[in-house]
């Protein structure tokens, strides 16, 4: 399963500018195996954990999370970049490398009994998967974990993540 995940993600230099490494997970969604095989993961998982909802973290991991939530059988909820929900949203500010971001969740999204798998594509610094487990705390749903795809570990993102999480796991398919 690794093997075959790991070859379908590629190594983009220097995009989306000098020195990083980006990874392209375009070409394991263009392969129905490797896709198929990746959402029965992260379907079991979110089984595993007693998930009630899967939550998407704009963009990449709307693609992942949603077919995994119809596989669950279980709600999906995604959480976006500031200005793109039309209903009542709580928000959360965190800090960039230069300046800061908001991101946003349906304010009635989630509920108190909810129990949340938040899915996405790629754990980096771990700033997006910190603010998405803090914002979506204060729906009164428990984060039940976080699965991603892959964890680049030279840049420690797990500590902080971890720490948000509370004792909830936090699941890397791949690392590097
Ligand atoms: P971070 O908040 O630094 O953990 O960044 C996480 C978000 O940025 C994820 O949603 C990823 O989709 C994206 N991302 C960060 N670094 C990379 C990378 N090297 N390759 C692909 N996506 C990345």
């Amino acid at each position: 399963m690794r093997e075959l995940l790991a070859d379908r993600i590629h190594d983009v230099a220097d995009y989306p500018k000098p020195g990083v490494m980006f990874k392209d997970i375009t070409p394991l969604l263009a392969d129905p195996e490797a896709f198929s095989v990746l959402t029965d993961v992260l379907a079991g998982i979110a089984r595993e954990h007693g998930a009630t909802k899967i939550v998407g973290l704009e963009a990449r991991g709307f693609i992942l999370g949603a077919p995994t939530a119809v596989r669950a059988g279980v709600g999906f909820v995604p959480v976006r970049k500031s200005g793109k929900l039309p209903g009542a949203t709580l928000t959360q500010a965190y800090d960039l490398e230069y300046g800061s971001a908001r991101i946003e969740v349906h304010a009635e999204g989630l509920t108190e009994g909810d129990r949340v798998l938040v899915v996405d594509d790629v754990l980096a610094t771990g700033g997006t998967a910190e603010a998405s487990v803090q914002l979506l705390r204060r729906t009164g749903a428990e984060v039940v974990g976080l699965a991603v795809l892959l964890e680049l570990g030279f840049l420690e993102g797990r500590g902080r993540v971890e720490r948000a999480l509370a004792g909830a796991p936090l699941d890397a398919l791949l690392a590097v």
